[in-house]
């Protein structure tokens, strides 16, 4: 899996999918030791290599952000 960051932008190029986020602190991921990232869109840390988040919802089941989160931060389709 190729994994890009661009920081004038804050976009991460996971394989083909684009997402709008930055790197987390200097947070690592507990399963597998990649950068944490943080997702934009559903305000969430996540690890693209493992495709899961790293944090739970806030809990609030109207939020506008987490309450519409994918099981998986990048597709996989
Ligand atoms: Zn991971
Ligand atoms: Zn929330």
């Amino acid at each position: 899996m190729d994994i890009k960051y661009f920081e004038e932008q804050n976009i991460i190029y996971i394989g083909d999918h684009k997402i709008f986020g930055f790197p987390w602190r200097n947070e690592k991921c507990p399963v597998c030791g990649f950068q944490k990232i943080y997702h934009e869109e559903y305000d969430g840390l996540f690890c693209p290599v493992c495709n899961i988040w790293l944090d739970s919802e806030c809990g609030s089941a109207d939020c506008e952000y987490c309450g519409n989160r994918p099981a998986f931060p990048v597709p996989i389709i």
